[in-house]
């Protein structure tokens, strides 16, 4: 299976108002085709710099795919660059000017003798039309049998040249692939801890192939096989899902990609239980998080931002001694604004928030010092510290993070 690289063309690319979306895209569907893609670089609009980077990109790689730089002015340097690279010519392709011509006419547009430009066409190229706009696009085949393509910069341009032009050729040109992918969630661990344990096991496997995405205190793992049939796929992951699955055990959280909030709001509706949320350091991002989720009026009961200590005494019922004592941000208040919170809404669970998210600490206790705490009906109460770190915005994912894991984990026990 050949691999893929992607060059996106454009100066603006390299500003701090653009980003390269397009090869995100090409790289979801490439990857669907089962191709890789191994490399990729954003470079601006300078022929000689492009042309050194696709002769480079040839050199090392089957298929490359270059997007953006094919208007019509002096800046839309790729169609040079890559004949260049080929050591080829261009000539001006009488099918893509009437294209253009056309498409100026219908749109009632007077053509600028500079659109000519866009109907050049490197020697050996088959043009790609392009109905959403001007430039037409390019598929080249080498004569060491690589593949170079031009693609316009619009994403929607590409999207549709790609859909309409390039999936069916690639297709027609790659050995049949099937691809089968699994998919784990993971709370609680950090990615290092998660790679440690696992790599024993996924990195004896060449197929499937192994991915590990970190988020804030949400790891997604991907194991992707490969091979001429389902069934051989199916297989291939028969063999390594089982050995991770045995060593992560109940910190994977889902399997069909459902973020945490949802996956216990499903086990809430399944158990027919409900929950009501107590907050302080999150300031009413646990209860935003779970009732992002469609339907999670079956099991969310509400909360209580409580920010300051008087409204924790005044709707949580956490007492002033305990305050005085060992401060808001203390395992004894994170259990007292759980079980406040359940007592005052009857709902089956209170889950708890308490913690600095700093920049500055207002308790005494380090930054990033965070308990959550959950109780429920049958009079179980505990309540967790964590240090976490990061800036006031990943503590505070974090913390909702890890209250919404350590109500998942008493949804388990009982
Ligand atoms: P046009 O004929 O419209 O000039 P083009 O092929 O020359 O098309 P560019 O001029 O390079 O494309 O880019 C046009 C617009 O497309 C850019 O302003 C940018 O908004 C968007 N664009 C270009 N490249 C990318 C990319 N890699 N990812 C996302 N958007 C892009």
């Amino acid at each position: 299976m050949p691999d893929a690289e992607i060059l996106a063309v454009g100066s603006e690319l390299l500003g701090t108002q653009r980003l390269d979306t397009n090869s995100l895209y090409l790289t979801g569907k490439l990857n669907v085709l089962g191709v890789e893609v191994v490399q990729k670089c954003v470079v601006g609009d300078d022929r000689a710099r492009l042309a050194n980077e696709i002769a480079a990109a040839l050199k090392r790689t089957e298929i490359v795919i270059l997007s953006g730089g094919l208007g019509p002015t002096e800046d839309d340097v790729t169609r040079d660059a890559v004949a260049a690279a080929l050591g080829r010519t261009q000539y001006q392709n009488a099918d893509a000017l009437a294209a253009i011509e056309e498409r100026f006419k219908r749109l009632n547009r007077k053509m600028a003798e500079i659109n000519k430009r866009q109907a050049m066409v490197i020697e050996g190229a088959e043009v790609l039309p392009n109905p959403r706009g001007t430039a037409p696009g390019q598929w080249i085949r080498t004569e060491d049998g690589r593949t170079v393509m031009l693609l316009p910069g619009p994403p929607t341009e590409l999207k549709g040249m790609f859909e309409d032009q390039v999936q069916p050729r690639l297709e027609a040109m790659l050995p049949k692939q099937c691809i089968e992918t699994v998919f784990y969630r993971i709370a609680g661990m950090g990615e290092s801890d998660v790679d440690a344990l696992i790599a024993p096991v996924y990195s004896k496997y060449m197929n499937p192939v192994t991915t590990i995405l970190a988020g804030a205190g949400d790891i997604q793992l991907h194991f992707r096989a490969r091979c001429s049939t389902v069934d051989e796929a199916k297989g291939l992951l028969a063999e390594v899902c089982p050995q991770i699955e045995k060593l992560l055990g109940d910190r994977i959280y889902s399997n069909d990609g459902a973020s945490l909030e949802e996956t216990v709001g499903k086990m809430l509706c399944a158990k027919n239980r409900t929950v009501a949320v107590a907050e302080s350091a999150t300031g009413g991002a646990l209860g935003a998080r779970m009732t992002a989720v469609p339907g999670s009026s079956a099991c969310f009961k509400g909360g209580f931002i409580t920010y300051t200590n008087e409204m924790k005494e005044k709707l949580l019922g956490v007492s002033s001694e305990v305050l005085a004592e060992y401060t808001e941000v203390s395992e004894k208040v994170a259990l007292e604004m759980a079980k406040g919170v359940r007592e005052r809404t009857g709902a089956y669970y209170g889950v708890a928030i308490t913690g600095e998210a700093g920049p500055e600490s207002g308790s005494g206790q380090p930054v990033g010092t965070f308990y959550v705490g959950v109780a429920d009906e049958t009079g179980f109460a505990e309540a967790k510290r964590y240090q976490f770190p990061g800036d006031r915005a990943r503590l505070r994912q974090l913390g909702t993070q890890w209250a919404l894991d350590l109500l998942r984990r008493r949804i388990v026990a009982g």
